[in-house]
């Protein structure tokens, strides 16, 4: 057992028992021979039992606030073996965050020394690498565990690992990120290539660019930023393009020693540019997009004039004007793609693709595109959030079922039928051309009052009534028309159903409407009215 294990077994969450009697088990794990079981009985009310699911930004953000609430009780459940989430899976050339780098912190924690405007992949990885030892995480981490399976027995939840172990919570927060599950085409011969082949959000180091003919199939954010990066580093790179994206030209600027020494010397003034970036992008890109229309035309002007400054070539400009509104796919921030496209050693091509070859790709139009490499910047399942993970309720009651149609949460962070389970950038997060830190924060102060409502000992168990889920769902499927998303394009905004999981309104609606919950929203009661499971739910042997 390592140290973060003995710690999280100390905190009381994690049990290890393979000779728990097996009358001490819930109805649901006594149905198959688990492997192993929790063997210790558990305090409920006061001081609950936490388990947060992600070591990524929300999940040590959560962390964070329960310490400062003098909530202690929690361990946190990471598969990886490091912190970061999509900021440590993410490594590949010319990634960058494009939001502000000054936004993009956690509010009470600044960074004075991001080097520019939007800071570069290992710089966002290296701050957020720092919160555990700045905030005493390490021994609540429990690291290279997965949680497979979460179920809910008689007012408690049994997480189930990848090891087949069981552990034990009343209260579950997932914080395991929504662009996670890197998302390949599915193109004939896609094993055939002989080279080698990889998904932009597992980049293979190992494998040399330079001298190399490189093709990169997609064309959204981190395809841009792939192509900017390497362009000029490969012989050859071919971009496959499906469909052209916007982009709003985005002037980044390094900060020099003596702005960030000013920066770290005056914390109120690294504080004023988070607030000065904030504003700027609910004013713009949070209006365009939540059915601000004279802001909605003034980005996309912003675009046009942008693809027309750099393109001259107006058969070039032709391919690469996209025929919905900026902002229907994820508005892309960036400069440097158009000028990287038009480089001799690089060709665009629109064609579609007929399949994947050992020696590369065939086109539609019969054209052999030979490659040494080949990169996916395909995207990730956006609409999976939890999943694969299976997550069961009140008597079985299973997630994926009422997702069928569509993923929701309640106020973004809840289920009815799933009594202290929350999310954290779940369905319904505000999450289009904005910082997904202050989303999480909102979300964050949100869940500390629902949890108080269980520290004060008036309840143990919280979830959304059904009728609050109804009239709030209503009310956000009326409002989604106004919305860019739902303008005329295919994104993973969208479900292959047509359905967004997105929220409609702007950031400052959101937030807002969190920072005052409304506890008549959610049934509380205390464990005893929990009902116990009925079905078979343990099916890993
Ligand atoms: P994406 O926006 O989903 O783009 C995927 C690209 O792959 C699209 O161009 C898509 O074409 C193409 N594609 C997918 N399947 C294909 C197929 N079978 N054949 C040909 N082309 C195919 O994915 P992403 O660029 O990885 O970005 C995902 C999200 O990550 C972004 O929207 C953003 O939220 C986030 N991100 C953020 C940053 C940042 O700076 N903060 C950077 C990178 C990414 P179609 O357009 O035709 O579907």
């Amino acid at each position: 057992m390592d140290s973060s294990q003995t710690d999280a077994v100390a905190s009381g969450i994690h049990f290890r028992a393979t000779d728990a009697p097996s009358s001490r088990l819930p109805k649901v794990l006594r149905t198959e021979k688990p492997a192993s079981a929790p063997e210790t009985t558990i305090s409920g009310g006061c001081a609950p039992k936490i388990a947060i699911i992600g070591a990524g930004m929300a999940g040590m953000l959560m962390a964070i606030k329960l310490q400062e609430s003098g909530l202690n009780d929690f361990v946190i459940y990471e598969k990886g073996d490091e912190v970061g989430g999509a900021w440590r899976d993410n490594t590949y050339p010319g990634l960058r965050c494009d939001v502000p780098a000054h936004m993009f912190t956690f509010s009470f924690e600044p960074n004075p020394a991001y080097s520019s405007r939007f800071a570069t992949g290992p710089e966002i990885k290296r701050y957020f690498q720092g919160i555990p030892g700045k905030y005493g995480l390490h021994s609540k981490i429990r690291f290279k565990t997965s949680i497979e399976k979460v179920v809910f027995d008689q007012g408690r939840w049994y997480l189930i690992t990848d090891r087949n172990e069981i552990l034990l919570a009343d209260i579950v927060i997932c914080a395991s990120g929504i662009l996670r599950q890197p998302k390949y085409p599915d193109i004939e011969g896609r094993d055939s290539f002989a080279g080698d082949s990889f998904h932009s959000a597992r980049w293979n180091h190992g494998v040399p660019l330079g001298e190399k003919r490189v093709g990169l199939i997609g064309t959204g954010s981190t395809a841009v930023q792939i192509t900017s990066a390497i362009a000029s580093k490969v012989e050859h790179l071919t971009v496959f393009q499906r469909t052209p994206h916007w982009i709003f030209p985005t002037p980044n600027r390094r900060y020099s020693r003596a702005e960030r020494d000013f920066l770290s010397r005056h914390p109120v003034a690294t504080k004023a540019l988070r607030a000065m970036y904030s504003k700027l992008f609910q004013w713009t890109f949070d209006r365009a997009l939540t059915g601000g229309k004279w802001m909605q035309r003034i980005v996309q002007w912003q675009c046009n004039s942008h693809l027309k400054r750099k393109v001259e070539d107006l058969s070039l400009r032709k391919k690469l004007t996209p025929d919905f509104k900026a902002g229907c796919k994820r508005l892309i921030l960036a400069r440097g793609y158009y000028e990287a496209i038009q480089r001799e050693n690089v060709s665009l091509i629109t064609a579609p693709i007929a399949r994947i070859e050992p020696d590369g790709i065939r086109t539609a139009d019969g054209n052999l595109h030979h490659l040494d490499v080949l990169l996916y910047a395909t995207g990730f399942d956006a609409h999976q959030f939890l999943r694969p993970m299976q997550v069961h309720g009140i008597a079985g009651a299973k997630i994926s079922e009422l997702w069928k149609e569509a993923p929701f949460a309640h106020r973004s962070v809840g289920l009815p039928g799933f009594p202290n389970f929350f999310m954290l950038l779940g369905p319904q997060s505000p999450i289009g051309n904005y910082s997904a830190i202050s989303v999480a924060e909102v979300q964050v102060n949100y869940l500390l009052t629902l949890i108080r409502e269980i520290t004060s000992g008036r309840c143990d168990l919280v979830e959304p009534k059904a009728e609050a889920v109804k009239v709030q769902q209503r009310k956000i499927q009326q409002q989604m028309p106004n919305t860019i998303w739902l303008s005329g394009c295919s994104s993973w905004y969208l479900n292959e159903k047509g359905k967004t999981a997105m929220w409609p309104w702007s950031f400052q609606r959101f937030d807002a409407e969190m920072r005052k919950p409304v506890l008549d929203e959610y049934a509380m009661s205390k464990r005893s009215a929990a009902e116990p499971v009925t079905q078979v739910l343990f099916a890993k042997a």
